[in-house]
Protein backbone atom coordinates (compact mmCIF):
# COMPACT_ATOMS: atom_id res chain seq x y z
CA UNK A 1 0.00 0.00 0.00
CA UNK A 2 1.00 3.64 -0.74
CA UNK A 3 1.20 6.38 2.20
CA UNK A 4 -1.23 8.15 0.55
CA UNK A 5 -3.71 5.63 1.00
CA UNK A 6 -3.79 5.87 4.55
CA UNK A 7 -4.85 9.81 3.78
CA UNK A 8 -7.96 10.85 5.73
CA UNK A 9 -8.70 7.78 5.90
CA UNK A 10 -9.73 4.71 8.42
CA UNK A 11 -7.67 1.41 7.08
CA UNK A 12 -8.27 -1.89 7.97
CA UNK A 13 -5.41 -3.93 8.26
CA UNK A 14 -3.70 -6.38 10.67
CA UNK A 15 -0.02 -4.58 10.16
CA UNK A 16 0.24 -1.12 8.30
CA UNK A 17 2.53 -1.17 5.49
CA UNK A 18 3.64 1.46 3.38
CA UNK A 19 5.98 1.33 0.09
CA UNK A 20 8.10 4.42 0.90
CA UNK A 21 9.80 3.71 3.62
CA UNK A 22 12.06 6.33 3.45
CA UNK A 23 10.70 8.51 5.92
CA UNK A 24 8.70 7.56 9.25
CA UNK A 25 5.25 7.62 8.45
CA UNK A 26 3.19 9.67 10.70
CA UNK A 27 0.58 6.44 10.91
CA UNK A 28 -1.81 6.94 14.15
CA UNK A 29 -3.56 4.06 15.22
CA UNK A 30 -7.07 4.65 16.17
CA UNK A 31 -9.60 2.14 18.14
CA UNK A 32 -12.23 -0.08 16.37
CA UNK A 33 -14.71 -0.15 19.49
CA UNK A 34 -15.59 0.94 22.79
CA UNK A 35 -17.85 -0.56 25.28
CA UNK A 36 -20.97 1.38 26.29
CA UNK A 37 -22.91 -0.20 29.19
CA UNK A 38 -24.28 -3.84 27.67
CA UNK A 39 -23.59 -2.08 24.28
CA UNK A 40 -20.45 -2.42 22.02
CA UNK A 41 -20.25 0.87 19.68
CA UNK A 42 -18.52 0.58 16.44
CA UNK A 43 -16.64 3.59 16.01
CA UNK A 44 -16.64 3.12 11.98
CA UNK A 45 -20.21 2.82 11.51
CA UNK A 46 -21.77 4.77 15.05
CA UNK A 47 -24.17 1.74 15.52
CA UNK A 48 -24.03 -0.02 19.39
CA UNK A 49 -24.63 -3.79 19.31
CA UNK A 50 -25.62 -5.49 21.91
CA UNK A 51 -22.67 -7.32 23.82
CA UNK A 52 -24.59 -10.97 23.22
CA UNK A 53 -24.91 -10.25 19.70
CA UNK A 54 -21.61 -8.81 18.94
CA UNK A 55 -19.30 -11.62 21.19
CA UNK A 56 -17.07 -13.81 19.16
CA UNK A 57 -16.66 -17.21 20.70
CA UNK A 58 -12.62 -15.90 22.06
CA UNK A 59 -14.39 -13.32 24.31
CA UNK A 60 -13.49 -10.35 21.57
CA UNK A 61 -16.79 -8.10 19.77
CA UNK A 62 -17.61 -7.26 16.06
CA UNK A 63 -19.65 -5.03 14.81
CA UNK A 64 -22.22 -6.79 12.43
CA UNK A 65 -24.15 -3.32 11.10
CA UNK A 66 -20.69 -2.40 8.90
CA UNK A 67 -19.41 -6.29 8.37
CA UNK A 68 -19.75 -5.55 4.38
CA UNK A 69 -17.29 -3.48 4.80
CA UNK A 70 -15.05 -5.88 6.04
CA UNK A 71 -15.24 -7.21 9.90
CA UNK A 72 -14.32 -4.50 12.82
CA UNK A 73 -13.27 -6.39 16.03
CA UNK A 74 -12.28 -5.03 19.11
CA UNK A 75 -8.92 -6.70 18.39
CA UNK A 76 -8.20 -4.75 15.44
CA UNK A 77 -7.58 -1.04 14.84
CA UNK A 78 -7.47 1.51 12.20
CA UNK A 79 -4.62 3.20 10.76
CA UNK A 80 -4.71 6.66 9.50
CA UNK A 81 -2.70 9.63 8.44
CA UNK A 82 -3.88 13.27 9.03
CA UNK A 83 -5.21 14.82 5.70
CA UNK A 84 -2.23 16.37 4.36
CA UNK A 85 -4.02 17.66 1.02
CA UNK A 86 -1.25 16.93 -0.90
CA UNK A 87 -2.31 17.74 -4.28
CA UNK A 88 -1.06 19.75 -7.18
CA UNK A 89 -3.26 22.59 -8.89
CA UNK A 90 -3.45 22.51 -12.50
CA UNK A 91 -4.87 25.66 -14.08
CA UNK A 92 -7.99 25.78 -15.13
CA UNK A 93 -9.55 23.60 -12.65
CA UNK A 94 -12.47 24.45 -14.08
CA UNK A 95 -12.92 22.96 -17.98
CA UNK A 96 -16.08 23.54 -18.35
CA UNK A 97 -17.53 25.85 -20.27
CA UNK A 98 -21.44 26.07 -20.69
CA UNK A 99 -23.36 28.93 -19.33
CA UNK A 100 -25.96 29.42 -16.22
CA UNK A 101 -28.90 30.96 -16.10
CA UNK A 102 -29.15 34.15 -14.13
CA UNK A 103 -31.10 31.91 -11.42
CA UNK A 104 -28.58 29.30 -11.47
CA UNK A 105 -26.06 31.38 -11.23
CA UNK A 106 -27.64 33.21 -8.25
CA UNK A 107 -27.70 29.82 -6.85
CA UNK A 108 -24.26 28.93 -7.82
CA UNK A 109 -22.82 31.92 -6.18
CA UNK A 110 -24.63 30.85 -2.82
CA UNK A 111 -23.37 27.53 -2.95
CA UNK A 112 -19.69 29.13 -3.47
CA UNK A 113 -19.89 31.38 -0.67
CA UNK A 114 -21.09 28.49 1.40
CA UNK A 115 -18.23 26.31 0.53
CA UNK A 116 -15.68 29.13 0.57
CA UNK A 117 -17.06 29.49 4.42
CA UNK A 118 -17.03 26.04 5.35
CA UNK A 119 -21.10 25.95 6.10
CA UNK A 120 -23.26 23.72 6.37
CA UNK A 121 -26.05 24.27 3.92
CA UNK A 122 -28.85 22.67 1.63
CA UNK A 123 -29.19 23.65 -1.89
CA UNK A 124 -33.24 22.84 -2.57
CA UNK A 125 -33.69 23.05 -6.13
CA UNK A 126 -36.47 21.42 -7.81
CA UNK A 127 -36.29 18.72 -10.22
CA UNK A 128 -34.78 19.61 -13.78
CA UNK A 129 -33.00 22.37 -12.56
CA UNK A 130 -29.76 21.31 -13.34
CA UNK A 131 -28.14 20.88 -9.73
CA UNK A 132 -24.96 19.58 -11.37
CA UNK A 133 -23.95 22.62 -13.22
CA UNK A 134 -24.50 24.94 -9.82
CA UNK A 135 -21.65 22.91 -7.90
CA UNK A 136 -19.44 23.29 -10.44
CA UNK A 137 -18.08 27.07 -9.40
CA UNK A 138 -17.97 26.27 -5.58
CA UNK A 139 -15.96 22.96 -6.67
CA UNK A 140 -13.55 24.52 -9.22
CA UNK A 141 -12.86 27.32 -6.47
CA UNK A 142 -12.26 24.63 -3.73
CA UNK A 143 -10.36 22.71 -5.11
CA UNK A 144 -7.86 25.76 -6.25
CA UNK A 145 -7.62 26.48 -2.57
CA UNK A 146 -6.07 22.99 -2.33
CA UNK A 147 -8.74 21.43 -0.84
CA UNK A 148 -9.72 18.23 -0.23
CA UNK A 149 -13.62 17.06 -2.27
CA UNK A 150 -16.33 14.58 -2.00
CA UNK A 151 -19.24 14.27 -3.78
CA UNK A 152 -21.08 11.55 -2.66
CA UNK A 153 -24.64 9.72 -3.13
CA UNK A 154 -27.05 7.15 -1.55
CA UNK A 155 -27.86 6.31 -4.64
CA UNK A 156 -25.19 4.58 -6.80
CA UNK A 157 -26.57 5.59 -10.06
CA UNK A 158 -26.33 9.10 -9.18
CA UNK A 159 -22.62 8.44 -9.12
CA UNK A 160 -22.49 7.05 -12.21
CA UNK A 161 -23.91 9.71 -13.67
CA UNK A 162 -21.94 12.26 -11.61
CA UNK A 163 -18.25 10.88 -12.50
CA UNK A 164 -18.05 11.54 -15.95
CA UNK A 165 -19.58 14.77 -15.36
CA UNK A 166 -17.42 15.83 -13.09
CA UNK A 167 -14.16 14.45 -15.07
CA UNK A 168 -15.19 16.30 -17.95
CA UNK A 169 -15.87 19.72 -15.68
CA UNK A 170 -12.21 18.98 -14.53
CA UNK A 171 -9.93 17.39 -16.61
CA UNK A 172 -7.01 18.98 -14.64
CA UNK A 173 -8.20 17.34 -11.16
CA UNK A 174 -7.59 13.72 -9.93
CA UNK A 175 -10.92 11.85 -9.52
CA UNK A 176 -11.74 8.72 -8.35
CA UNK A 177 -14.94 6.74 -8.41
CA UNK A 178 -15.64 4.38 -5.32
CA UNK A 179 -19.10 2.36 -4.76
CA UNK A 180 -19.72 -1.22 -3.18
CA UNK A 181 -20.12 -3.18 -7.15
CA UNK A 182 -16.74 -1.98 -7.97
CA UNK A 183 -13.02 -4.27 -8.11
CA UNK A 184 -11.14 -1.11 -9.04
CA UNK A 185 -8.65 -0.31 -6.34
CA UNK A 186 -8.65 2.96 -3.96
CA UNK A 187 -6.74 5.47 -4.56
CA UNK A 188 -5.65 8.84 -3.15
CA UNK A 189 -7.51 11.73 -5.37
CA UNK A 190 -8.56 15.10 -4.68
CA UNK A 191 -12.34 14.51 -5.91
CA UNK A 192 -14.22 11.74 -4.95
CA UNK A 193 -17.14 10.50 -6.58
CA UNK A 194 -18.92 7.89 -3.96
CA UNK A 195 -21.86 6.42 -2.52
CA UNK A 196 -22.63 7.89 1.08
CA UNK A 197 -21.79 4.42 1.95
CA UNK A 198 -18.41 4.51 1.74
CA UNK A 199 -18.21 7.51 3.34
CA UNK A 200 -17.58 5.32 6.19
CA UNK A 201 -14.29 3.94 5.40
CA UNK A 202 -13.05 7.70 5.58
CA UNK A 203 -12.38 10.12 8.69
CA UNK A 204 -12.08 13.76 9.13
CA UNK A 205 -10.81 13.81 4.70
CA UNK A 206 -12.70 16.48 3.09
CA UNK A 207 -12.45 20.07 3.27
CA UNK A 208 -16.07 20.42 2.20
CA UNK A 209 -17.91 17.00 1.05
CA UNK A 210 -21.64 17.55 -1.18
CA UNK A 211 -24.25 15.15 -0.63
CA UNK A 212 -26.39 14.55 -3.94
CA UNK A 213 -29.86 13.16 -3.72
CA UNK A 214 -29.64 13.14 -0.08
CA UNK A 215 -33.11 12.41 0.62
CA UNK A 216 -33.35 9.17 -1.65
CA UNK A 217 -33.07 5.73 0.04
CA UNK A 218 -31.52 4.62 1.23
CA UNK A 219 -30.03 7.54 3.02
CA UNK A 220 -32.96 9.26 4.92
CA UNK A 221 -33.52 6.75 7.14
CA UNK A 222 -29.88 5.59 7.80
CA UNK A 223 -28.16 6.94 10.87
CA UNK A 224 -24.91 4.99 10.26
CA UNK A 225 -24.78 6.79 7.15
CA UNK A 226 -25.43 10.46 8.51
CA UNK A 227 -22.81 9.61 11.01
CA UNK A 228 -20.45 8.47 8.07
CA UNK A 229 -20.98 11.71 6.41
CA UNK A 230 -20.09 13.77 9.77
CA UNK A 231 -17.25 11.62 10.59
CA UNK A 232 -15.53 12.02 7.09
CA UNK A 233 -15.85 15.41 6.77
CA UNK A 234 -13.12 17.29 8.60
CA UNK A 235 -13.94 18.84 11.89
CA UNK A 236 -13.77 22.53 10.64
CA UNK A 237 -15.30 21.06 6.91
CA UNK A 238 -18.43 22.46 5.18
CA UNK A 239 -21.29 19.82 4.07
CA UNK A 240 -23.56 20.57 1.46
CA UNK A 241 -26.80 18.79 0.75
CA UNK A 242 -28.30 18.68 -2.54
CA UNK A 243 -32.20 17.51 -2.93
CA UNK A 244 -35.27 18.37 -4.64
CA UNK A 245 -37.40 16.87 -1.82
CA UNK A 246 -35.69 17.25 1.56
CA UNK A 247 -37.56 15.17 4.24
CA UNK A 248 -38.32 16.19 7.83
CA UNK A 249 -35.08 15.62 8.77
CA UNK A 250 -33.38 18.19 7.30
CA UNK A 251 -36.13 20.59 7.46
CA UNK A 252 -35.89 20.46 11.13
CA UNK A 253 -32.25 21.33 10.81
CA UNK A 254 -33.59 24.41 8.99
CA UNK A 255 -35.65 25.40 11.48
CA UNK A 256 -33.19 25.13 14.23
CA UNK A 257 -30.72 27.19 12.33
CA UNK A 258 -28.52 24.84 11.74
CA UNK A 259 -28.26 24.08 7.86
CA UNK A 260 -28.07 27.11 5.77
CA UNK A 261 -30.90 26.76 2.73
CA UNK A 262 -30.68 28.45 -0.68
CA UNK A 263 -33.76 27.74 -2.98
CA UNK A 264 -33.65 27.15 -7.16
CA UNK A 265 -37.68 26.82 -7.52
CA UNK A 266 -38.01 27.30 -11.46
CA UNK A 267 -36.66 25.01 -14.06
CA UNK A 268 -33.57 25.63 -16.13
CA UNK A 269 -36.16 26.90 -18.43
CA UNK A 270 -37.53 29.48 -16.04
CA UNK A 271 -40.46 27.89 -15.90
CA UNK A 272 -42.71 26.46 -12.61
CA UNK A 273 -42.93 22.60 -11.54
CA UNK A 274 -46.60 21.25 -13.19
CA UNK A 275 -49.42 21.26 -10.02
CA UNK A 276 -50.12 17.98 -9.35
CA UNK A 277 -54.21 17.19 -10.28
CA UNK A 278 -55.75 14.79 -7.64
CA UNK A 279 -58.71 12.34 -8.85
CA UNK A 280 -60.38 9.95 -6.72
CA UNK A 281 -60.98 6.04 -7.76
CA UNK A 282 -61.72 4.57 -4.77
CA UNK A 283 -61.94 1.13 -6.76
CA UNK A 284 -60.00 1.31 -9.37
CA UNK A 285 -58.40 -2.20 -8.09
CA UNK A 286 -61.15 -4.16 -8.36
CA UNK A 287 -62.35 -2.37 -11.52
CA UNK A 288 -58.82 -2.95 -13.00
CA UNK A 289 -59.47 -6.75 -12.28
CA UNK A 290 -62.72 -6.80 -14.24
CA UNK A 291 -60.86 -5.36 -17.06
CA UNK A 292 -62.04 -1.95 -16.32
CA UNK A 293 -60.10 1.69 -15.95
CA UNK A 294 -61.38 4.51 -14.12
CA UNK A 295 -63.46 6.55 -16.87
CA UNK A 296 -61.81 9.91 -15.92
CA UNK A 297 -58.13 8.06 -16.49
CA UNK A 298 -59.19 6.84 -19.75
CA UNK A 299 -60.29 10.38 -21.16
CA UNK A 300 -57.36 11.86 -19.24
CA UNK A 301 -55.24 9.43 -21.52
CA UNK A 302 -57.37 10.29 -24.53
CA UNK A 303 -56.72 13.89 -24.85
CA UNK A 304 -52.96 13.35 -24.30
CA UNK A 305 -52.52 11.00 -26.98
CA UNK A 306 -55.11 13.26 -29.04
CA UNK A 307 -52.91 15.59 -28.53
CA UNK A 308 -49.78 13.94 -29.32
CA UNK A 309 -48.11 14.14 -26.35
CA UNK A 310 -46.44 11.10 -24.97
CA UNK A 311 -47.28 9.79 -20.97
CA UNK A 312 -45.81 7.32 -18.71
CA UNK A 313 -48.04 5.88 -16.55
CA UNK A 314 -46.79 4.86 -12.77
CA UNK A 315 -48.90 1.64 -10.56
CA UNK A 316 -47.55 0.54 -7.39
CA UNK A 317 -46.60 -3.23 -7.75
CA UNK A 318 -45.77 -5.05 -10.75
CA UNK A 319 -48.74 -6.97 -10.06
CA UNK A 320 -50.74 -4.24 -11.24
CA UNK A 321 -48.76 -4.02 -14.91
CA UNK A 322 -50.43 -7.05 -16.14
CA UNK A 323 -54.06 -6.21 -15.53
CA UNK A 324 -53.57 -2.64 -16.60
CA UNK A 325 -51.92 -3.25 -19.90
CA UNK A 326 -54.66 -5.62 -20.51
CA UNK A 327 -57.53 -2.88 -19.77
CA UNK A 328 -55.03 0.03 -21.77
CA UNK A 329 -54.73 -2.89 -24.82
CA UNK A 330 -58.70 -3.31 -25.00
CA UNK A 331 -59.28 0.38 -25.07
CA UNK A 332 -56.16 2.27 -26.49
CA UNK A 333 -55.91 -0.46 -29.52
CA UNK A 334 -54.27 1.91 -31.76
CA UNK A 335 -51.66 3.30 -29.20
CA UNK A 336 -48.04 0.87 -28.99
CA UNK A 337 -47.19 1.00 -25.53
CA UNK A 338 -45.17 -1.63 -22.83
CA UNK A 339 -44.90 -2.41 -19.40
CA UNK A 340 -41.22 -1.89 -17.49
CA UNK A 341 -40.35 -2.42 -13.63
CA UNK A 342 -37.22 -2.24 -11.94
CA UNK A 343 -36.03 -6.16 -12.19
CA UNK A 344 -37.52 -5.97 -15.87
CA UNK A 345 -34.23 -7.67 -17.99
CA UNK A 346 -35.43 -5.85 -21.22
CA UNK A 347 -35.90 -2.51 -19.48
CA UNK A 348 -33.10 -0.64 -20.75
CA UNK A 349 -34.55 -1.36 -24.29
CA UNK A 350 -37.85 -0.87 -23.73
CA UNK A 351 -36.53 2.52 -21.73
CA UNK A 352 -34.76 2.94 -25.46
CA UNK A 353 -37.66 2.29 -27.71
CA UNK A 354 -40.04 5.19 -25.79
CA UNK A 355 -37.46 7.60 -26.69
CA UNK A 356 -36.84 6.33 -30.31
CA UNK A 357 -41.20 7.08 -30.39
CA UNK A 358 -41.47 3.37 -30.62
CA UNK A 359 -44.01 3.61 -28.16
CA UNK A 360 -46.83 6.06 -26.93
CA UNK A 361 -46.60 5.09 -23.46
CA UNK A 362 -45.18 3.33 -20.80
CA UNK A 363 -46.70 1.96 -18.05
CA UNK A 364 -44.01 1.72 -15.06
CA UNK A 365 -44.12 0.59 -11.22
CA UNK A 366 -40.51 2.69 -10.80
CA UNK A 367 -38.90 5.68 -11.36
CA UNK A 368 -36.83 5.65 -14.39
CA UNK A 369 -32.99 6.27 -14.12
CA UNK A 370 -32.49 10.09 -13.23
CA UNK A 371 -30.40 10.77 -16.75
CA UNK A 372 -33.49 9.27 -18.69
CA UNK A 373 -36.06 11.96 -19.18
CA UNK A 374 -38.49 12.16 -22.26
CA UNK A 375 -39.10 15.63 -23.56
CA UNK A 376 -42.82 16.97 -23.37
CA UNK A 377 -44.66 14.54 -21.52
CA UNK A 378 -47.46 13.88 -19.40
CA UNK A 379 -47.21 11.75 -16.24
CA UNK A 380 -49.87 10.14 -14.52
CA UNK A 381 -49.44 7.69 -11.20
CA UNK A 382 -53.04 5.48 -10.56
CA UNK A 383 -52.99 4.33 -7.11
CA UNK A 384 -50.40 7.40 -5.86
CA UNK A 385 -51.69 6.66 -2.15
CA UNK A 386 -50.23 3.43 -2.44
CA UNK A 387 -47.40 3.17 0.97
CA UNK A 388 -45.25 2.18 -1.96
CA UNK A 389 -44.73 5.85 -3.12
CA UNK A 390 -43.08 8.03 -0.25
CA UNK A 391 -43.89 11.80 -1.19
CA UNK A 392 -40.76 12.56 -2.06
CA UNK A 393 -41.01 9.63 -4.82
CA UNK A 394 -44.07 10.95 -5.69
CA UNK A 395 -42.56 14.84 -6.12
CA UNK A 396 -39.88 12.80 -8.00
CA UNK A 397 -42.05 11.20 -10.24
CA UNK A 398 -44.15 14.48 -11.07
CA UNK A 399 -41.13 16.03 -11.36
CA UNK A 400 -40.64 13.89 -15.17
CA UNK A 401 -43.37 15.95 -16.70
CA UNK A 402 -41.99 19.62 -18.02
CA UNK A 403 -38.63 19.15 -18.45
CA UNK A 404 -38.34 20.38 -22.04
CA UNK A 405 -38.23 24.11 -23.35
CA UNK A 406 -40.48 23.53 -26.22
CA UNK A 407 -43.13 21.80 -24.07
CA UNK A 408 -42.36 23.10 -20.49
CA UNK A 409 -45.30 22.62 -18.40
CA UNK A 410 -47.16 18.98 -19.01
CA UNK A 411 -50.10 17.67 -17.22
CA UNK A 412 -49.57 15.62 -13.51
CA UNK A 413 -52.59 13.56 -12.55
CA UNK A 414 -52.83 11.47 -9.52
CA UNK A 415 -55.33 8.91 -9.42
CA UNK A 416 -55.73 7.78 -5.26
CA UNK A 417 -58.51 5.24 -3.18
CA UNK A 418 -59.02 8.32 -0.58
CA UNK A 419 -56.80 10.63 1.12
CA UNK A 420 -54.05 10.16 1.92
CA UNK A 421 -51.02 12.26 3.95
CA UNK A 422 -48.12 11.36 1.63
CA UNK A 423 -50.09 12.79 -1.42
CA UNK A 424 -50.77 15.63 0.30
CA UNK A 425 -47.14 16.29 1.44
CA UNK A 426 -46.09 16.01 -2.34
CA UNK A 427 -49.24 18.53 -3.21
CA UNK A 428 -47.42 21.08 -0.75
CA UNK A 429 -44.21 20.24 -1.61
CA UNK A 430 -45.12 21.40 -4.93
CA UNK A 431 -47.19 24.53 -4.64
CA UNK A 432 -44.76 25.78 -2.03
CA UNK A 433 -41.74 25.77 -4.76
CA UNK A 434 -44.01 27.20 -6.85
CA UNK A 435 -44.71 30.12 -4.84
CA UNK A 436 -41.23 30.87 -4.40
CA UNK A 437 -40.85 30.52 -7.90
CA UNK A 438 -43.88 33.00 -8.71
CA UNK A 439 -42.27 35.43 -6.01
CA UNK A 440 -38.98 35.62 -8.33
CA UNK A 441 -40.60 35.75 -11.82
CA UNK A 442 -42.72 38.55 -10.69
ZN1 LIG B 1 -19.80 -0.80 12.47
Amino acid sequence: MKLSEYYGRRVLVDQPEWQSAKTPAPIEELPTMIQHGQNIRCLRCGQETPRRIAALPNGEFYCPRCINLGRVATLNKFYHVPEPNQFTIVQPVLTWTGQLSPLQAAASAEVDAGMKAHRHQLLWAVTGAGKTEMMFKGIAHALGRGERLAVASPRVDVCLELYPRLKAAFQNTSLVLLHGHQELPYRYAQLTVCTTHQLLRFYHAFDNLIIDEVDAFPFAANDALLFASQQAVKEAGGCLYLTATPGPALLRQVKRGKLAVSYLPLRYHGHLLPRIHLRLAPTWRRGVRRGRLPASLLSQLRRTLDAHYCFLLFVPHVADLAPVAAALKKELSQHPFVTVHAADPDRLAKVQGMRDGKYDFLVTTTILERGVTFPGIDVFVLGADDPVFSSSALVQIAGRAGRNIARPTGIVCFWIAGQCRRVRAAVRQVDFMNRKGQALKR
